[in-house]
């Protein structure tokens, strides 16, 4: 070891405390106010302690041990001629001179410590592979790479770096050098290819080192830290930080790809670019101009570009600072670098200029109070901590301002590049570096969550957004464009290019009486005990209609329907049609309550029902017509299609679905609606109904589907007797002894059926769809694996899109993290927005709007719900085009494909029946002795579990109250036959 690196040991310390203050002295900078905590002192402590950064990255270290998170690799670059001797040779003089080279970490009872070694083993090795030629050589050199910057390190071993030499050619050298994060940060690069190039030249000439001995050493630094921290002015600064993250902190979720493992695994990627000269260029002339610097313009874009991912107006990222405002410490190899987090409301909307000084006060401010360490600032924010998050911020900002490196090291040309070894410790860093012309950087980011192609198209809407910044800076942030205008084309155009080129004004019932026209003799209804041909069909359809229409019922009124699954429902609704009117089906199993909400609500004149169903309807609300009593005849007069003129934008149905204000909302849907999805349904499914299995309740829009699709198409609808849809033996038993090919229901009805059924009961099964709820992977992979043959599709859409929106024919997507719920049918345009209306790019969540021919009226006298959820479409040129407003969060897939990705409020689907908490709760508050009332859902073994978990809940409340107030409302609601706590049909739920 060279005798000037001796000087920096240890046994000089106290010589150069003296030195150090004389030389002080002399600048005038060591008088009577000279502070300790102002002036760093050689320690001499026998056992440093760790740095503050030190001592957690020490301890994440105990808990994840052996992950390459924290080892940087450096790719120096030397091209030219490279005396491989001298290399080594200055090398070992640096790490002779800085400790923190030679230091590793021990502990004594859990304290960890620093050991500074005065003579470790360095190994260098050196490889030759310049002999070998293009591909294996580079292949080689590969190898080499990996392992050197994969391979962890312990830190009670030193040094906690690894260096190598490789001859690439005769003038072609790599020097590999890889570090442990506690011994290093990016500024360490710096000195290191400064001090190494200067030592490096004098060795080339036969002179030793020419740098002066250090004056202080890491250690020093951290003892130094470790005083201060405690020092009364460091309360101060901390209070800065727990005011300036005080409040609820957001949780930035981006688009992940994939779902976020439970544990932070640190896999991680680089994704390298650089920004166009002319670009960087009017990037440098705005910030020039509008005072602030280049680093704050970046942020500021970056910020509105995590804003738009994730809807947030208030945005945290963090920022590395090099800490090192010490002249003293500008010169140390040594892990200084602290993180900033840097919090910005976007809120109201400014405009760049106004976000960038948002963004200066924000970083200014942080970097006044950057001393204090980033985690003792975690300590006392005290954010809520869940292992698969980073604390306070999830992503990163780092500009790089280090000092210039070198671009020669003797004869050879220097060039550095940083090796990716496949690991990051946040979600995402953006890297950003200055250098001369263009600006260029790299995105660091998470495998787990994010693709390549993701990182790829973020890049495009961050340079998006640059442009569009620059070129208007005095426009609102919310104006900013943030997609390409290819991608806008995609998204509003591309994708929603459905348009079927038919347009009838076709009402549904006439497709049903052309069936019955053409092959009156086919089957149409079938259930246990009865048959009905198309022609039976439409004659007792037509006798019912006529009926109404002698009773007094216009055309264009509503007319409730009362019945029980047995061949007259479909009779009834065909009746009500023809009769001009839109069928309001109520189920009989419904509570007496809601029963008669449903009745006033409505305002309907007649009810068509059952003598055997007459007491549990509220007669005295409407006037019922039994079926059963309206005598059939084939009286040429009463058995003919009535001739009723039906304008196609009459309403056909009417039916109830849960409204948060406490009352359920009837959805109202025109021929026009349900023709239109009844044949884009025909459009789609390449198999015509034989045999349709109807399972749901007809006051279900599922039901719909069934209905239509199967009588307009000329097969026969089955129904199941009541509760079949519950009772899955008894379904497979109908499958099997009736030859169903269709079936439509929830997915867990599915999966039920399939692990119920041996493989020959389901034979004549050909299409399943199901829809609704979520399909979950596990049943994709139990259909395929049962049903390999049958076509299995994910249907969504809500009521007010009448039945279907957007349809996916599932295939082989057994290993996919989740099945889409695919694109829009004909004729229906879908685009996913963010709250300010604008299309949101692929991969990020927004809500999803629906648009086109299957977007209903609205709700029934409910003017102000129905302008709250359609809106005009802005991005359909006709001028009556409408958009529903669906409360579903979602986003696209590269290929325009949708995944669901939840509800934007507490709407909750209990066995496919779409319930509104808030129904509930409203229900609940009305009561006495409820001033407040939250409900949730939640999947119960039974009652006792229940129970406990209510409990669990209300803890220290006072659970005799809350169970006496239960029991009330509870005895009442049975009184009145269900009500507040059955918003769920009986049936159903
Ligand atoms: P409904 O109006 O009863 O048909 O319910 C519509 C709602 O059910 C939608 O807004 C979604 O929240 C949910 N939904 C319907 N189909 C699906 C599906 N395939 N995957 C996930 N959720 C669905
Ligand atoms: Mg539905």
């Amino acid at each position: 070891m060279a005798s000037e690196a001796q000087d920096s040991g240890s046994g000089a310390s106290a010589d150069r405390t003296r030195l150090l203050r004389l030389a002080l002295e002399k600048k005038g900078l060591l008088g009577g106010a000279a502070r300790d905590d102002k002036l760093i002192l050689p320690c001499n402590a026998a056992s440093p302690p760790l740095s503050s950064a030190q001592l957690r990255l020490w301890f994440l270290e105990q808990l994840s041990g052996g992950s390459a998170a924290y080892v940087f690799s450096n790719r120096i670059e030397l091209r030219g001629g490279v005396d491989v001797d001298c290399l080594e040779l200055a090398f070992r003089d640096l790490v002779g001179r800085h400790e923190v080279m030679r230091t590793c970490y021990s502990q004594r009872d859990g304290v960890p410590y620093q050991v500074v070694i005065d003579e470790p083993e360095v190994d260098m090795p050196i490889f030759d592979l310049s002999g070998i030629d293009g591909e294996n050589r580079d292949r080689e050199y590969r190898a080499i790479e990996r392992r050197e910057s994969s391979e962890p390190f312990d830190l009670d071993q030193a040094p906690l770096f690894r260096a190598c030499i490789v001859k690439m050619a005769p003038e072609h050298f790599v020097f590999l050098l890889t570090l442990h994060h506690i011994v290093y940060d990016g500024w360490s690069l710096a000195v290191i290819c400064s001090e190494l190039k200067a030592i490096y030249e004098a060795r080339c000439r036969g002179r030793p080192s020419p740098l002066p001995p250090l004056e202080i050493q890491y250690a020093d630094f951290a003892s130094w830290q470790r005083r201060r921290l405690q020092s009364e002015a460091m309360q101060h600064e901390l209070e800065y930080w727990r005011r300036a993250l005080g409040g609820h902190l957001p949780v930035l979720e981006l688009n992940n790809d994939l779902p976020r493992p439970e544990l932070q695994s640190y896999n991680g990627s680089l994704f390298r670019f650089r920004l166009p000269l002319e670009l960087s260029e009017s990037l440098r002339q705005f910030s020039h101009r509008h005072d602030c610097t280049l680093s704050m313009l970046l942020l500021s874009a970056f910020k509105i570009l995590l804003s738009r991912y994730t809807g947030e107006t208030d945005i945290i990222v963090g920022m590395p600072v090099a800490n090192r405002n010490h002249a003293q410490l500008e010169g140390l190899i040594g892990f200084f670098v602290n993180t900033l987090a840097v919090r910005t409301s976007l809120e109201r909307d400014p405009t760049v200029v106004e976000l960038v000084s948002r963004v200066r006060r924000s970083s200014s401010e942080a970097y006044i109070h950057q001393d204090i360490p980033f985690d003792q600032v975690v300590d006392v924010v005290q954010p809520s901590r869940d292992l698969g998050h980073n604390p306070i911020f999830q992503v990163m900002f780092a500009f790089q301002n280090t000092p210039a490196l070198p671009t020669v090291l003797g004869d050879a040309e220097m060039h550095l590049e940083i090796v990716d070894n496949d690991t990051s410790v946040f979600d995402l860093t953006l890297n950003i570096h200055d250098g001369a012309g263009e600006l260029d950087g790299y995105f660091e980011y998470c495998t787990d969550l994010f693709r390549p192609d993701t990182i790829a198209r973020m890049l495009g809407h961050y340079r998006t957004l640059l442009r569009n910044m620059v070129a208007a800076p005095h426009a609102g942030i919310g104006e900013l464009q943030l997609l390409t205008d290819e991608e806008y084309r995609q998204l509003v155009y591309t994708w929603n290019d459905t348009d079927s080129g038919s347009s009838s004004d076709d009402c549904i019932h006439h497709l049903i009486e052309a069936q019955a026209d053409r092959r009156p003799e086919a089957l149409a209804i079938e259930n246990t005990d009865e048959r009905l041909t198309y022609a039976d069909l439409n004659r007792r359809a037509n006798r019912i209609a006529h009926h109404l229409l002698a009773s007094g019922n216009v055309p264009g009124t509503l007319v409730a329907l009362f019945l029980d699954r047995s061949c007259d429902l479909p009779v009834a609704i065909l009746a009500a049609l023809k009769a001009g009117s839109a069928y309001l089906p109520i189920d009989p199993s419904y509570p007496r309550d809601r029963v008669a909400f449903i009745l006033r609500d409505s305002g309907v004149d007649s009810v068509l029902t059952h003598t055997g169903l007459l007491d549990r309807l509220p007669t005295d609300l409407v006037e019922p017509i039994c079926l059963d009593r309206v005598a059939d005849t084939s009286d040429d007069r009463v058995s003919s299609n009535p001739a009723v003129e039906v304008d196609p934008d009459r309403l056909a149905y009417v039916i109830y679905t849960s409204g948060s204000t406490g009352e359920p909302k009837g959805v109202m849907v025109s021929h026009r609606n349900l023709v239109h999805s009844t044949r884009a349904r025909m459009h789609y499914y390449p198999e015509p109904v034989g045999c349709f299995l109807l399972l749901s309740s007809y006051a279900f829009d599922s039901s719909v589907a069934g209905i239509f699709w199967t009588l307009c198409q000329g097969g026969t609808l089955h129904l199941p007797p009541q509760d079949t849809e519950r009772d899955a033996q008894q379904i497979v038993a109908t499958i099997a002894e009736s030859g169903v090919t269709h079936l439509l229901c929830l997915p867990s009805v599915h999966g039920l059926i399939l692990a119920l059924a041996r493989a020959e009961q389901l034979a004549s099964l050909r299409t399943v769809i199901v829809a609704g709820e979520s399909c979950s992977v596990e049943l994709v992979i139990q259909h395929r694996a049962r049903l390999p043959d049958v076509k299995l599709y994910n249907e969504y859409g809500p009521t007010e899109g009448t039945v279907w929106s957007t349809v996916y024919e599932i295939r082989d997507e057994t290993h996919w993290p989740q099945i889409p719920i695919g694109r829009p049918v004909s004729d229906v345009r879908t685009y996913i927005l963010d709250d300010l209306l604008r299309p949101l790019p692929v991969g990020v969540i927004g809500e999803l709007y629906i648009g086109g021919a299957g977007i209903a009226r609205g709700y029934l006298e409910r003017e102000d719900l129905t302008t709250q959820r359609f809106l005009t479409d802005p991005y359909c040129d006709r001028p009556d085009a409408r958009l529903y407003r669906t409360g579903d969060r979602a986003k696209f897939l590269p290929d325009g494909n949708i995944l669901f990705c939840g509800r934007r409020d507490h709407q909750v689907k209990i066995r496919g029946y779409r319930i509104e908490l808030g129904e509930i709760e409203a229900v609940l508050r009305r009561h006495d002795g409820i001033d407040e009332a939250v409900v949730v859902a939640r999947e119960i073994e039974s009652s006792e579990d229940f129970g406990d978990w209510l409990v669990n809940r209300i803890g220290g409340h006072d659970l005799a109250a809350v169970t006496e107030i239960l029991a009330q409302i509870e005895s009442e609601d049975s009184r009145s036959g269900g009500g507040a706590a059955a918003a769920v049909p009986e049936s159903e739920a």
